[in-house]
């Protein structure tokens, strides 16, 4: 049976952060970036695919001269848990060395991805590296990292929507929820 948008919508148990919510605190991101970087340009990284959307919106409040670039790693698969095992799938087109690098990052669970791929790009030199994540899971086991710049803290639940997928679906919701447990325990 061909599923409805309306399905997806029913698949979230609750919505933790509203489009506004979203939007407001992305702009608030956006002008503390702008502040802490003034005379400087960034070249900004998103992780594929789920922070594509939040980076998308993250660069248009930070009014300073950027670059965007991409790369797509995985530790995850179509699971709900971290395998562990961080794989990249697609590397950057730009050169890394001398820049200040700001990792776009949509959710930081255990830690394990990120940790990752902060020591593959400190290896390349950059002039900086930081972190802007739109979420950070409250977890006991959770890698040290230094986010510079956090949106919001949430549950240590399966967030769906604003990017964030379930086996490639909910990433086009326009708000981030709790998915229903019933959807991944089948
Ligand atoms: P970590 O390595 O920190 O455990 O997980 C990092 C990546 O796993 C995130 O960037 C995200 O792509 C995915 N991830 C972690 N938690 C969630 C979640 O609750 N929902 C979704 N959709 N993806 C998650
Ligand atoms: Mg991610
Ligand atoms: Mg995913």
């Amino acid at each position: 049976m061909a599923l409805s948008f309306q399905d997806i919508h029913e698949d979230v148990d609750r919505i933790l952060f509203t489009e506004e919510d979203l939007h407001n605190r992305i702009c608030e991101m956006g002008r503390q970036i702008t502040a802490d970087h003034e005379g400087e340009s960034l070249l900004v990284i998103s992780v594929l695919r789920g922070a594509a959307i939040f980076m998308a919106d993250l660069v248009r409040e930070i009014e300073l001269p950027l670059e965007m670039d991409y790369m797509a790693i995985s530790s995850y698969g179509n699971g709900v848990k971290s395998s562990g095992i961080v794989r990249i799938l697609k590397d950057l087109t730009s050169s890394v060395e001398g820049r200040h690098v700001l990792i776009a990052e949509d959710i930081l669970d255990s830690g394990l991805t990120l940790s990752y791929l902060i020591r593959n790009l400190q290896a390349r030199n950059p002039a900086s590296i930081e972190v802007a994540t739109l979420l950070r899971k409250k977890t006991l086991q959770q890698a040290k990292i230094d986010c510079r710049y956090v949106g919001f803290e949430c549950p240590d639940e399966f967030i769906v929507g604003y990017g964030l997928d379930y086996a490639e679906r909910y990433r086009n919701l326009p708000y981030i929820g709790v998915l229903k447990k019933s959807v991944y325990e089948k």
